[in-house]
């Protein structure tokens, strides 16, 4: 056992070099698991963090194809089995050329703590490609995923690994993930989530992590009896989280002033209304277009380029893009603002000078893996569905899925109260690892 939670942080570091998304989730779990780690020796003498850190599986491998002009392709393809002592491993598969090992590695280890939260029999596990969907036909994006597939498929399997979407992988990638899986091995299961509504897919699994976020954004507010009914929101990214936050921050009557993409940022200080939505949604999921085209359209906005949205005066901010897109200054730039709740829909978007900003100001902030768990939950409500050969109603899944949501809220205040705050990173953490780390004590050392 290390004598400090830096002594461990550097071994991780020592053994896994070169991974520093991993590191910076390892990071951010032990500055508040440390505590629980050294009141609790049988976690220390079950050596359960010098486990959890350590992938059951790793599996990489290559992924040839071959593109519209017959030239040769090759991509690497990953799958992280993190940990199964609650359930199968669970977790997206993202198609993006920044996908590397140390990033799939932290992205599994989130999740495990995320699957534990939702209160669903899952583990937690991670995979996908260097491959870019972008600018790529259908076809090519179809070869990929077969052979993709074509590897993967011996890994995974619906009572072992159900991978689900991420970054670069939405309904067209499943599709085609699906079709091969069942070519190959001769079955129709339930092996991923997400899937096609009339071929085993959940109703609101596609809306689940963007409508979860905004659900879990109420109930934060909910806790200094506010709401989100007239503020001011800024949503980063435009893609399947942003899109179905937007949606259902419409809905609560919030005022959307922003959404972006990897190329900048648009603000529309008249609202983003549903009409405008709807054309996004057009653009972004049927026509694969760039956010920046909005202003053509709606000229009443306008176009930041190559820049995020959070120096836009706000309320609320709700980055659902990608890891390390709010940093230290922009956390600062917000508070001083007026931004008083900031719930994260992507995965470790705030880098940790951020996070001690939000805490040190003392603002509402709900991390990733307690804000966006609605995705892997409505995920896991589509694996109990498969298993049972029936679908519920749309109705009946966003009931659940306000029920895990506020659920999971409940978690957070339980373990995160400090006095009149809610350190709502330390509650996710805690409570998520006191159910995975119980569960491999009992199971023993495997
Ligand atoms: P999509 O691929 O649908 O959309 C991603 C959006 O983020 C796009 O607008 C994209 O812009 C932008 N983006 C991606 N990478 C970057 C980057 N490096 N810099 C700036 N912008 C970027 O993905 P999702 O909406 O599914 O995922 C978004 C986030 O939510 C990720 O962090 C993912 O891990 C997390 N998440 C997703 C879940 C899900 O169910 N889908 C569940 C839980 C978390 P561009 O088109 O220019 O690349």
């Amino acid at each position: 056992m290390s004598n400090s939670a830096n002594e461990f942080l550097q071994s991780v570091i020592a053994t896994n070099p070169a991974e520093k998304e991993f590191h910076q989730a390892v990071h951010e779990v032990l500055e508040s698991l440390w505590p629980v780690i050294e009141s609790n020796p049988r976690y220390q003498t079950g050596k359960i963090l010098e486990r959890i850190v350590e992938p059951e599986r790793v599996i990489m491998f290559r992924v040839p194809w071959v593109d519209d002009q017959g030239g040769i392709q090759v991509n690497r393809g990953f799958r992280i089995e993190m940990n199964s002592a609650l359930g199968p491993y669970k977790g997206g598969l993202r198609f993006h050329p920044s996908v590397n090992l140390g990033i799939l590695k932290f992205l599994a280890f989130e999740q495990v703590f995320k699957n534990s939260l939702t209160t669903l029999p899952m583990g937690g596990g991670k995979g996908g490609s260097d491959f870019d969907p972008k600018n790529k036909s259908d076809l090519e994006v179809m070869r990929f995923c077969q052979s993709f597939m074509s590897e993967l498929f011996r890994h995974i399997g619906p009572n072992t690994d159900v991978p689900a979407g991420d970054i670069g992988v939405g309904g067209r990638e499943l599709g085609f993930l699906f079709g091969t899986y069942k070519k190959i091995t001769n079955e129709f299961t339930g092996v991923l989530t997400g899937k096609g509504r009339n071929w085993g897919g959940s109703l609101i699994r596609p809306e689940a992590t963007g409508y979860g976020l905004v659900y879990f954004t109420q109930e934060m507010l909910g806790t200094r009896s506010d709401s989100l009914s007239g503020k001011r929101v800024l949503i980063s990214g435009s893609g399947n989280v942003a899109q179905y936050a937007a949606e259902k921050v419409l809905e609560f009557g919030g005022k959307i002033l922003t959404l972006s993409d990897s190329q900048g940022t648009i603000v529309d200080e008249d609202g983003i209304d549903r009409d405008k939505l709807d054309w996004v949604m057009d653009l972004k999921n049927n026509r694969r277009g760039r956010i920046k085209e909005y202003v053509d359209q709606y000229p009443g906005a306008t176009f930041l380029e190559g820049s995020r949205p959070w120096s836009v005066k706000c309320d609320v901010a709700l980055p659902c893009a990608t890891e390390n897109e709010v940093h230290g200054e922009d956390a600062k730039t917000l508070i001083d603002n007026g931004c008083f709740c900031l719930a994260e829909g992507a995965n470790m978007p705030s880098d940790p000078d951020a996070i001690n900003r939000y805490l040190k100001a003392g603002i509402l902030y709900g991390p990733g893996k307690a804000a966006n768990a609605g995705g892997v939950a409505v995920s896991g409500l589509e694996m109990t569905q498969n298993s049972m050969r029936l679908s519920w109603t749309r109705a009946e899944v966003d009931e659940r899925l306000q029920m895990i949501m506020h659920e999971i809220h409940g978690t957070c205040v339980k373990y995160g109260k400090q006095g009149d705050f809610i350190n709502y990173i330390d509650g996710a953490n805690v409570a998520g690892f006191i159910k995975v780390a119980d569960a491999m004590l009992d199971q023993g050392v495997v």
